[in-house]
């Protein structure tokens, strides 16, 4: 088999809006999610379905020029087959931007499964478990706010919230985790997201100090992806697990997080390394260093959280609930028949491949959308 074309289709979907405004985190903030999906077309007739998200900096526009520009020509002619040849060449023709490089992989893995009638989940590994058990992150705003929308998402069926905090007001957070542990009961898993927020070591371990009274079940990413040294500060000075987020990108930045014992826990993206092989070694990577791993998210539409749900069921080292729900952060989504995700578990689609069709009417909407914002 032999990829003869691949289709980058912009879109542009509005993100469900929060307290009565865009999603904010320390990370900045956002309305839309400016994506790309790709079709992958093969000479046996096989097309394959990726998604290419991102909230760094390097997203939209830039990543579909990385994809035009390099990614596309190195991969056109090749066997689907032989994803980890064509991650060299994609390597090979640009550095980085692993997220543009994710949205084509995916869809070689969707091909693979649809060629071997398949649903993906059984090219991992097969399954572990049936479902991927989920966490809903509440984004910055007024505390008694967040509370009422962890509150509601734990009526839903989340047995796990993530608080991002990290904003310029410490206090704020402190006193949004406070009011959000009285929310939702002793019962249900806390756990808070710095997102990089936090500029020095000695700054995060005073503020999680005061969050650590509400018995947080972790602390994601408090500093800078880079300082590997202060997240091992951190992890010696906190009574609670510290998840590595951002610092995990690839089995390379994993490699250096686990010999500078600078995180408890990993929190694995489809996107952020890569595709699912590289996402699949840094699980292999951490189960060796006797670290549970979590599915994080971007978020994703429909086809990369199918990607995260077959990664799920079929990783042996998956421990805290994951974040394989994006779709639950946007106003509408682009599948066909949707996933199953309900009652706080994300089922994986039991078709071959990623067993998702596209609606064609969504992606055209999004695609004007996209255009529009372009012009
Ligand atoms: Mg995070």
């Amino acid at each position: 088999m032999k990829i003869t074309n691949i289709r980058c289709v912009p879109v542009l979907c509005p993100r469900k809006r929060n307290f009565g405004g865009a999603t904010r985190t320390a990370l900045g903030v956002a309305a839309f999610s400016d994506y790309t999906i790709v079709f992958v077309e093969t000479d046996a007739g096989i097309t394959g379905l990726g998604e290419v998200d991102s909230v760094f900096k390097r997203r939209g526009a830039l990543l579909r020029h990385d994809l035009t520009a390099a990614l596309v020509p190195a991969v056109i002619g090749e066997d689907p087959f032989r994803i980890g040849a064509i991650m060299q060449k994609m390597d090979h023709a640009l550095d980085g931007v692993e997220e543009a490089k994710a949205g084509i992989e995916m869809a070689l893995w969707d091909i693979v499964g649809k060629a071997l009638n398949t649903p993906l989940y059984n090219l991992l590994g097969g399954k572990v478990r049936d479902r991927v058990p989920l966490s809903y992150s509440i984004p910055f705003g007024d505390p008694k706010d967040m509370a009422e929308l962890a509150r509601e998402r734990v009526k839903w069926g989340h047995r796990t919230v993530k608080v991002k905090v990290g904003s310029e007001d410490a206090a704020r957070d402190v006193a949004a985790v406070k009011l959000i542990r009285e929310a939702i009961g002793p019962d249900i898993k806390l756990r808070v997201d710095g997102n990089m927020g936090w500029q020095t070591a000695k700054q995060a371990i005073q503020v999680i100090r005061e969050m650590e009274k509400q018995n947080l079940e972790l602390v994601e990413q408090p500093l800078p992806a880079h300082d590997l040294d202060g997240m091992a500060e951190i992890r010696r000075n906190i009574g609670v697990p510290l998840m590595a987020d951002e610092s995990i990108r690839s089995p390379r930045a994993a490699m250096q997080v686990i010999r500078r014992q600078a995180a408890d826990i990993a929190n694995v993206y489809v996107t952020e390394a890569g595709g699912l092989l590289n996402a699949s070694r840094i699980f292999a990577m951490c189960e060796a260093a006797n670290m549970p791993c979590m599915i994080g998210s971007m978020p994703e539409f429909g086809i990369g959280t199918a990607a995260q749900i077959h990664l799920g069921v079929a990783m042996t080292n998956l421990g805290p609930d994951s974040d394989a729900c994006g779709v639950l952060y946007h106003q509408e989504d682009l599948l066909k028949t949707p996933l199953r995700i309900e009652n706080g578990f994300s089922y994986p689609p039991e078709g071959p491949g990623l067993g998702v069709e596209i609606d064609m009417a969504v992606l055209e909407k999004w695609n004007k959308a996209a255009q529009a914002a372009a012009r």
